[in-house]
């Protein structure tokens, strides 16, 4: 009784990212769970894989538990897969997995392409802290709200958008985070028209609007963290050390600046220097 069920990511365009190990698992496997099966069959003939397909997506993921679950305790391994990418990442999956979990079935994953991940890994922000945001709201008015909840967010930011509401969604992101703000841009990743760029919001908004093959295919948007709390801080260091400065050395108007502001004695004292010179 050592079923699993294995949630194996596929490729997200290039089908050279399939994994040798995602090609296996799903070969030994009793049963393939797609999202849609229509779409994994044509992934499947390119693998030569013959292993049987069921359905699970969104509108049948309740009911299908059931089923599946009775497949995996009669000791059958199940693989999870979506149309492309990781499953669970904005794609069904969860409801599957949280109930194997329930039922002490083993969930094992195979790893491979994620659209997120890769546009983060490409676009050139601070990839060290990420908040992945998946879809917003289509009504503008709902996505102006969730943004501006998103406004003093200092971690880079992962969004997924569809071709048809690129633009909207990009000004939208400009009103709210203001037009300066960096966004890198990653449009059909691993595909014939791969576009990876780092922008402003106000050069994204024309570089979309003069070139409309840009609101075709499928778009990772990946905004820079707000700065805004770290330059008021920023702006204070400078105005008090500024200050001491007149009165006092660098040493001592650095070490009090450290005491005021609760940093690093080092870091107070560079930028002391920094202000003298
Ligand atoms: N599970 C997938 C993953 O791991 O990335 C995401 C599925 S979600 C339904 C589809 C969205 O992912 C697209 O609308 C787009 O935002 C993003 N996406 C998927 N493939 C992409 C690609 N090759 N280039 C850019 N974005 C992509």
């Amino acid at each position: 009784m050592n079923a699993q069920l294995f949630v194996v990511a596929t490729p997200i365009g290039h089908l050279d990212d399939m994994t040798f190990r995602a090609i296996e698992v799903l070969k030994q496997v009793k049963l393939i769970a797609a999202e849609d099966t229509r779409q994994s069959i044509q992934l499947l003939k390119h693998f030569n894989i013959s292993t049987p397909l069921t359905a699970c997506h969104d509108h049948n993921e309740s009911h299908k538990i059931e089923q599946l679950l009775d497949t995996l305790k009669s000791g059958d391994s199940i693989a999870l897969i979506s149309d492309a990418g990781t499953p669970l990442i904005s794609d069904p999956g969860f409801k599957l997995v949280r109930a194997a979990q329930e039922h002490n079935i083993r969930v094992t994953p195979v790893p491979g392409a994620c659209a997120a991940i890769s546009a983060l890994s490409a676009v050139g922000l601070p990839s060290d802290r990420f908040s992945f945001e998946g879809f917003l709201p289509s009504r503008s008015s709902q996505r102006l709200s969730q943004l501006e909840q998103l406004k003093d967010e200092t971690q880079t930011l992962i969004f997924y958008e569809a071709p048809h509401r690129i633009l909207e969604c990009v000004k939208d992101m400009a009103q709210v985070f203001g037009s300066d703000r960096k966004v890198g841009f990653a449009r059909e990743i691993t595909k014939t028209f791969e576009t990876i760029k780092q922008f402003s919001f106000a050069e994204l908004i024309s570089f979309i609007e003069q070139d409309r093959n840009q609101q075709k295919g499928e778009i990772v948007l990946v905004v820079a963290g707000s700065t805004a709390q770290k330059d008021l801080q920023q702006e204070k260091l400078d105005e008090i050390l500024n200050r001491l400065l007149k009165d006092l050395s660098v040493k001592a108007a650095s070490q009090l600046a450290a005491d005021l502001f609760g940093i690093k004695k080092k870091i107070a004292y560079q930028r002391a220097l920094e202000l003298t010179q």
